[in-house]
């Protein structure tokens, strides 16, 4: 009899702001006994081709995404993030939504140095964005050059209140969650919340609204995360029970812009089948 099969939903590599490339971040789950790794790079499917590229022997690529959204229920409106697997690649509204926010992203980078510069703090623009080799531009890049510039030790220093955490935090223009939903499903995918309780991350919304994602086509949650304490799982296990919801489990690997190592936590493979049993997008999951 073998083991049970190894699953981790959510992992970033280069094409946002991991620090492994695709084809990397496949070469290092499968070197760390992973059976099953998704690439869910924020706003982004540009990891995709390279990392089927490199999809080594025995391991499975679930194709996903982790899109950048906000619920406008609550003011100022609440930044969550919606896990969307195995949607298809090309569907137009989707596509156009993922550029946009890619946009946006650029555009607060841009503003976030600017105030850093205004107070005199000596950091470019232009290499963050080399910095970020091409991909998805975050926070964590920024985090870098704060680092290169001497300013802090760490990321986790970097997102701290004095930094990008609070002083120099500033809001983006995400995709409306409900929208994101709907289009993540009318593009064959299937939409995950990532983190929902994480609230030392910020802000946390309602269990009500989870209630009306479900209504709309939500399909799970991700409750094994390093962000979230054991009472917070436990709750996110007991929400998802009540919805009918599937329950995921994930390391949100960054390669060295965080700690946590791949296959830190993993998810059930009932729920796994169940995600690809309801994908109408990418129908197959790729096999190394
Ligand atoms: P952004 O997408 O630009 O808003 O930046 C958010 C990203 O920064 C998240 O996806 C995490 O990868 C990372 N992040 C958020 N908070 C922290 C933290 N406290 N320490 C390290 N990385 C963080
Ligand atoms: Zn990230
Ligand atoms: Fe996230
Ligand atoms: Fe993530």
């Amino acid at each position: 009899m073998s083991a049970a099969p190894r699953i981790d939903l959510h992992t970033h590599s280069t094409a946002s702001d991991g620090t492994l490339s695709p084809a990397e971040l496949v070469r290092a789950a499968a070197e760390s006994g992973l059976d099953v790794v998704a690439i869910t790079d924020h706003d982004t499917t540009a990891g995709w081709a390279p990392a089927l590229a490199a999809l080594p022997a025995g391991l499975s690529l679930v194709r996903g995404a982790e899109l950048s959204c906000r619920w406008y229920g609550e003011e100022p409106p609440v930044p969550l993030h919606l896990l969307a697997y195995l949607f298809d690649p090309d569907a137009p509204e989707l596509v156009a939504e993922l550029a946009r926010v890619r946009a946006a992203r650029e555009e607060r980078g841009e503003r976030i140095v600017a105030l850093l510069r205004a107070d005199g703090i000596d950091v470019s623009w232009p290499a963050i964005l080399t910095g970020a080799g091409g991909g998805t531009v975050g926070r964590p890049h920024i985090a870098q050059a704060l680092i290169r510039a001497g300013l802090v030790a760490t990321t986790t220093e970097a997102f701290g209140p004095d930094w990008l955490g609070e002083r120099y935090r500033l809001p983006k223009e995400d995709i409306d969650v409900f929208r994101a939903v709907r289009l993540v499903r009318a593009a064959g995918g299937v939409p995950v919340f990532a983190h929902p309780r994480a609230s030392r991350r910020g802000r946390i919304v309602p269990d009500e609204l989870i209630a009306d994602l479900a209504a709309i086509g939500l399909a799970g949650l991700e409750a094994d995360h390093e962000d979230h304490s054991p009472a917070e799982r436990a709750h996110v296990r007991a929400l998802a029970d009540e919805l009918g919801l599937l329950v995921t489990g994930s390391s949100d690997f960054h390669g060295t812009h965080k700690t946590v190592r791949l296959g830190a936590f993993t998810t059930d493979p009932g729920a796994y089948e169940r995600i690809v049993a309801e994908a109408r997008g990418v129908t197959e999951v790729a096999s190394g």
